[in-house]
């Protein structure tokens, strides 16, 4: 995944939504975001944060409580958590970063920006159940060397789980926009 940062353009007062941070407060997750005091132990703590030059959890943290909505909406830095949950097991203020991640991923998603690979991963498992698809080639080596089969995936219930959440409909919106 090529990784976009968020943009350090200096910011101008039309991109500042001040509800943001109110409204990421009022959802599961996001509870404690606005307890946040910058200290940067998330960041120094992040495993992904060593290897990478971009991807900083306090900048994301940050920038929410700013209120730069779309910045952080539209970077692709955003899916690069690996969602290990050091920074939330750390934060000192007992802020849920991880989680905040992940609120932020899923307004991402349901304006149809995500990552490629990620639509594609969505897409194999609605299909097969498995978030990547297992080559035949694969399979005959694992019966060669004694290993037991893969377990059986049910992409019906899987399907119909993700109905619940209206997540066929998110993906088919994202479909439409990456046609455009
Ligand atoms: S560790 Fe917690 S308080 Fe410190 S910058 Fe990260 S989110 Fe903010
Ligand atoms: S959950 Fe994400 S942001 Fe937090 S430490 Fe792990 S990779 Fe970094």
């Amino acid at each position: 995944m090529t990784e976009t940062a968020i943009s350090k353009e200096p910011v101008k007062a039309s991109e500042i939504d001040p509800k943001f941070k109110y409204e990421l407060s009022r959802m599961h997750g996001g509870e404690k975001l606005l307890k946040c005091f910058q200290c940067g132990t998330c960041t120094s703590d992040c495993p992904v944060a060593r290897f990478s030059d971009t991807y900083r959890p306090r900048t994301i943290i940050h920038m929410a409580q700013l209120g730069l909505k779309d910045r952080v909406l539209n970077s692709d830095t955003l899916w690069l958590c690996a969602a290990c949950f050091t920074c939330t097991d750390r934060c000192p203020q007992g802020v849920e970063v991880a989680s905040v991640i992940r609120v932020l991923r899923n307004l991402a998603a349901e304006k149809g920006i995500a990552p490629k690979v990620f639509k594609e991963q969505a897409a194999s498992i609605l299909d097969s159940g498995y978030a990547y698809k297992i080559p035949s080639l694969r399979i005959k080596k694992r019966e060669s060397q004694g290993l037991p089969p893969l377990p059986k995936s049910n992409p019906e219930n899987v399907r119909k789980a993700l109905k619940g959440v209206k997540f066929l409909e998110k993906i088919e919106k994202e479909d439409e926009q990456d046609e455009q």
